[in-house]
């Protein structure tokens, strides 16, 4: 279904800021994104508040901040002024009234001075008749004197759309290909509130227009208003943007995507440890696919491989695991200088303690634990005990059965061996690997009991990265001192 492409490629993401970014209008924003980078075309954030009413203070700086960290750049937009601004509609308003104006002039649109109360009425009256709930065309046929009258009297006065009594709009989806609505199923909707501030859709359409947007990519949820679009651009004389409209995005139990499915907004996740990169490939396949293989995508195999025809028609499932694991990955493939970066940006700022962390040691560190973390919030946990020693609890300096005594035994012998090795060259992770397993074995402990044991005294935790070399890294005076700690908790 891909059209070939003539003109300049011009998309938007257009929220609302109404909240924080979810995954949801981010996946929006990153298949604009990508779409406009592949056809070198433009990508723009227009900023939709004219709902006053549900505007939340810091979601548009939160919006900005959470394309910022995902790396999805705009051309213009607020703070980016480009040929076509402002980028916030509530700056915008002459061009709506103009437009408002056009159509009721043209008698495509009518003024109501219905009042809220007077509405609902309505409707409950319908619901008891067991006809659907809507606006009955009350005004459609009254004159615009009249109406200005009531407009005089103070009455809020909306102005709605002459919508068509009868016929069918239509339209191709990029995706889903030929769509057809029926008019008469549609109200005759408000475009201008008694506010005098547009509706979301009358100004949707005279941006898109007055921006050169060329096609428009958002949420399925957002289909039923295509033909509500579509009747205005015809009023207005307009040419109609492309649409494709992509799919909803549920949890694994069917159910709208939210919190209680692990979803959070872009903002918890960029202090969760996520990597940008993770969550970009993440949401990249969200109802998306580069058909090939691949799950792990960079930004440019997305860039590269964005296509409506690789868009499902079905709905994704969001899934928290698979997140999780990508990160993971992403941390794996990232370069150790890279990581070595991330980790003392999550590490407290002075550790108040000798064995303070600097930049050899942590790049000794890393590799130990980059195959195993899943998020950059995992290191410091992990890595603490290398600076902060936490004796463990008298209850997991144990080995298998043996008693107190025994114990004690064990680990004087060991402090005598390591301080033995000590004295020599070689004592590197291999030496001390030898040293462990032959105390062991002269012991007759199974391996798991007596290096358990040795790890618990050391790292204070009984889950830590490979023994041998931590115990290079942290030297083994450190160690022995830290065993000698254990022997005094016996
Ligand atoms: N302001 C709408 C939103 O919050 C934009 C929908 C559209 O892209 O047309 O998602």
């Amino acid at each position: 279904m891909d059209k070939k492409i003539t003109h300049e490629v011009r998309v938007r993401f257009a929220p609302s800021p109404t909240g924080d970014p979810h995954i949801g209008a981010m996946r929006t924003a990153l298949f604009n994104w990508a779409f406009a980078k592949k056809n070198k075309g433009k990508f723009i954030l227009r900023i939709e508040d004219t709902d006053k009413k549900r505007q939340i203070e810091g979601s548009i700086e939160n919006i900005i901040e959470g394309l910022n960290w995902l790396g999805l750049n705009y051309d213009e937009g607020p703070g980016i002024e480009g040929d076509y601004g402002p980028y916030i509609q509530s700056l915008r308003k002459n061009r709506y009234i103009d437009a408002v104006n056009k159509l009721l002039d043209d008698g495509n649109a009518y003024m109501c001075d219905l009042t809220p109360e007077e509405l609902e009425k309505m409707k409950e009256e319908q619901k008891l008749q067991g006809k659907p709930p809507g606006y009955n065309g009350y005004s459609r046929n009254r004159s615009r004197e009249d109406l200005e009258k009531s407009k005089k009297k103070g009455l809020p006065i909306v102005v709605r759309l002459k919508v068509p009594l009868s016929g069918n709009i239509e339209f191709t989806d990029l995706r889903r290909g030929p769509m057809k609505f029926d008019l008469s199923k549609i109200d005759d909707f408000v475009i201008l509130k008694a506010d005098g501030l547009p509706t979301y859709h009358l100004a949707n359409v005279v941006d898109d227009s007055s921006m050169l947007i060329s096609h428009v990519l958002r949420g399925e949820e957002w289909i039923s208003s295509t033909p509500k679009h579509l009747l205005l651009y015809k009023f207005l004389g307009l040419e109609p943007p492309s649409f494709a409209h992509l799919p909803l995005i549920f949890g694994k139990d069917k159910a709208k995507l939210s919190k209680r499915h692990g979803a959070s907004s872009i903002i918890e996740y960029q202090q969760s440890g996520l990597l940008p990169e993770a969550l970009v490939n993440y949401i990249a396949l969200l109802g998306w696919s580069p058909r090939n293989d691949k799950e792990v995508l960079s930004y440019q195999d997305i860039i590269d491989n964005f296509d409506f025809e690789g868009l499902s028609v079905s709905p994704s499932i969001f899934d928290p695991e698979k997140l999780s694991w990508l990160n993971g990955v992403h941390i794996r493939s990232m370069d150790n200088e890279t990581l070595i970066k991330l980790a003392q940006d999550t590490l407290p700022k002075e550790p108040d303690n000798k064995n303070k962390l600097n930049n050899k040691k942590l790049s000794k560190i890393i590799p130990l634990i980059k195959e195993r973390i899943k998020s950059i919030d995992e290191i410091y946990p992990s890595i603490k005990f290398f600076f902060i020693y936490t004796k463990p609890k008298k209850s997991i300096i144990k080995c298998g059965t043996l008693d107190d005594n025994e114990v004690k035994e064990i680990l004087n012998k060991l402090v005598t061996d390591l301080n033995a090795l000590l004295e020599k060259d070689n004592k590197t992770h291999a030496d001390i690997e030898k040293l462990l397993r032959d105390n062991c074995e002269n012991l007759g402990l199974k391996l798991r009991d007596y290096l358990g044991l040795v790890r618990n005294c050391i790292t204070g935790a009984e889950v830590s990265p490979p023994l041998f070399e931590s115990i290079e890294i942290l030297g083994i005076e450190e160690s022995v001192s830290r065993i000698q700690d254990c022997i005094n908790i016996l």
